[in-house]
């Protein structure tokens, strides 16, 4: 029996916010549809590849399906942050893109991540079907969302903490 799927066809809304301090951020991937909403757990490392990945896809269906018109990747910063509830489903372990040229839409399938010691036919996963633009929106944001880390350590190039950290160009005083 395979594990449960979820088909938010087509989405009204779909975001990537994270939420803490800087450098202990956890990412979040929140699809709308309606008043329904789906939050799942991403890593970091997964949002900058989606959203490299997502950039290459939509030069690729361009290419494919050269009749299409290019779209628009505005958003509003108010609407691209993370709405409550949040209420994790899943942790992401990968994430697929596909295109549906008859209906216009992408599809974003997040699988959930497989333990050593489970099956991985039981592994959940959402499949969020959005529009070009809300993907380029997504791709755009994300970008941004990723790269609001922390300062970078003019001494060893390492990620500062707020606090402060532990330079090792320093010996290891806090600076
Ligand atoms: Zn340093």
């Amino acid at each position: 029996m395979a594990g449960e799927e979820i088909d938010l066809r087509p989405i009204s809304h779909i975001t990537i916010d994270a939420i803490g301090q800087p450098g202990k951020r956890i990412f979040y991937l929140q699809g709308w549809q309606g008043t329904r909403n789906v939050t799942l757990i991403v890593e970091k490392i997964q949002v900058q590849s989606l959203a490299v990945g997502l950039d290459q896809f939509m030069t690729e269906v361009l290419q494919q399906f050269p009749e299409l018109t290019e779209v628009d990747d505005g958003y509003i910063e108010d609407q691209m942050r993370i709405q409550p509830p949040v209420d994790p489903l899943f942790r992401v372990g990968e994430l697929g893109l596909g295109y549906d040229a008859e209906n216009d839409l992408v599809v974003l399938v997040a699988r959930e991540v497989v333990a050593e010691d489970q099956d991985p036919g039981q592994a959940k996963a959402v499949r969020f079907w959005c529009s070009r633009s809300q993907v380029r929106a997504l791709c755009r944001w994300g970008m941004q969302v990723a790269a609001q880390g922390r300062p970078i350590c003019p001494q060893c190039g390492e990620p500062m903490d707020p606090e402060g950290h532990f330079c090792p160009k320093k010996n290891g005083h806090k600076h």
